[in-house]
């Protein structure tokens, strides 16, 4: 038994919203949005001194996946820059993550009705039996609280579903084992007439007459690069002569164990100045390539999946599901597991799928009230998850979610209960393609 103490003290309630959306990654900018333009009153929290979450402070690009035509995805890739993006990145680059900054916080800024507080970390739910009703922020000013009509877990922990006493998996069947975490870093001196561009492990880029990820391995199993790190990733960017790296990477991490993020980021930290050298030393164009700037976090791509009324499977996002209840259309990414428990994917052959639908059921946590869930923590199982983490998908999941959220929060209908054809024909009429 863990020792534990007694903590009560009375705070301050801060305001009531329509609306809380907590995190401000790509599915919770979506969804603040999205809820503020049908015109609810919304507190968009985040706890970090900076929206976008992984598209900025954890320094992820470039922007993948597709959904159907129309999203706000659309709208976020022409404003960043890289309306070219495809499904997998052949075509895009990573965007400019300091114009991302900016760009970001404009689209935020531009709808009157949202409240941003920044350096501000959910810490607990205010409940009423099964519905969430508020949340208690920590402040560096105070401890305080919101409440809202409906809430909308976007912190892709899944923060406010398990600390309101959501059902949530975690990682591979069998093992529970999560995909590795990694720190992507920005290098820049790469001459661009002889630097390969790698796009990740479904890339046969060549170096001479071998494929370029069988000669890092061929390096790694020579000892010149630790083995897990040989599935070297490195896209283009916005910038001529910079790549995007997406390599680093250690496995066994559980980012919601607060006592092992230091470690695991010291070693990401020291696999990027090993990376670099590598580069250097091996790859023909990067010889005076030099690390340029980092993720300010550690970059998770798996963590808690909270359960919700339907669970989206590595079969449905594969086969191309579609449901009565979709509001994310076409849906559209490789089912891409990073080895959990070593080197390169986890599976020997690429896991393509069929554009697919995400059900409104997934964003409900089961067995609760006036919640929502949207971005990588929504329901789903761990094969499934390696397909719609990306971050236009997530994107389109936030949009849906805000959209819904406002019409419960104008009707005093809960989610559970909300007409979804309703829902469907709202955005429809804004131009969501749906079918
Ligand atoms: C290394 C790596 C490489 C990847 N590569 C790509 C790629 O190339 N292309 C791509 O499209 N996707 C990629 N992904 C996946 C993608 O970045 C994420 O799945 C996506 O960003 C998820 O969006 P989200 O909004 O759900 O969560 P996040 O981007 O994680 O945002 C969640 C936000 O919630 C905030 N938050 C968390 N807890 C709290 C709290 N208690 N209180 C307040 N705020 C909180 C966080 O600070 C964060 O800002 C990659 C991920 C990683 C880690």
């Amino acid at each position: 038994m863990k020792e534990q103490i007694l903590y009560s003290r009375k705070i301050d309630v801060r305001g009531h919203y329509d609306i809380i959306v907590a995190g401000a990654g790509p599915a919770g900018i979506c969804a603040a949005v999205a809820a503020a333009r049908e015109g609810a009153k919304v507190a968009l929290v985040e706890r970090y001194g900076i929206i976008g979450g992984n598209l900025t402070a954890g320094y992820v690009g470039p922007i993948l996946g597709m959904t159907g035509r129309g999203t706000m995805r659309d709208e976020l890739v022409r404003l960043l820059g890289v309306p070219d993006n495809d499904m997998i990145g052949r075509t895009g680059k990573a965007h400019d993550f300091e114009n991302a900054k900016i760009v970001l916080e404009e689209f935020v800024a531009r709808e009157k009705n949202i409240d941003v507080f920044l350096q501000c970390s959910v810490s607990d739910v205010i409940k009423d039996g099964p519905s969430v009703c508020g949340l208690i922020i920590a402040s560096n000013e105070s401890l305080f609280a919101l409440t809202s009509a409906v809430t909308v877990d976007a912190t892709g922990d899944a923060v406010v579903s398990a600390l309101a006493g959501a059902e949530i998996a975690k990682g591979r069947d069998g093992d529970g084992l999560m995909q590795p975490v990694t720190l992507e870093f920005t290098i820049d001196g790469v001459d661009e007439d002889r630097g390969i561009i790698c796009i990740g492990d479904v890339d046969d880029v060549k170096l001479g007459d071998e494929r370029f990820l069988d000669y890092c391995k061929r390096l790694a199993d020579e000892g010149a690069l630790p083995e897990d790190l040989a599935a070297v990733r490195l896209h283009p960017t916005t910038v001529p002569g910079q790549r995007q790296v997406n390599t680093t990477q250690l496995c066994g991490v559980d980012i919601t164990d607060a006592g092992g993020i230091f470690k695991a980021d010291l070693e990401l930290r020291r696999q990027i100045r090993l990376l670099v050298d590598f580069l250097r030393k091996y790859v023909p164009g990067y010889e005076n390539c030099r690390c340029v700037a980092s993720g300010a976090t550690t970059g998770v791509r798996e963590s808690r999946r909270v359960m919700g009324d339907y669970v989206l499977t590595g079969e449905d996002v594969q086969s191309g599901a579609r449901f009565e209840d979709a509001v994310v259309h076409d849906a559209e990414f490789i089912v891409d597991i990073h080895n959990p428990s070593g080197a390169g994917q986890a599976e020997a052959k690429i896991g393509w799928c069929k554009p697919y639908d995400i059900p409104y059921r997934c964003f409900l946590p089961r067995g609760i009230e006036n919640l929502y869930v949207a971005g990588r923590c929504i329901s789903g199982t761990h094969r499934a998850h390696a397909s719609y983490r990306v971050m236009s998908v997530c994107m389109a999941m936030g949009e849906a979610v805000g959209i819904a959220a406002s019409m419960c929060a104008d009707t005093g209908c809960s989610p559970r209960k909300l007409d979804v054809a309703a829902l469907q024909d709202r955005m429809e009429k804004k131009g969501v393609e749906l079918k």
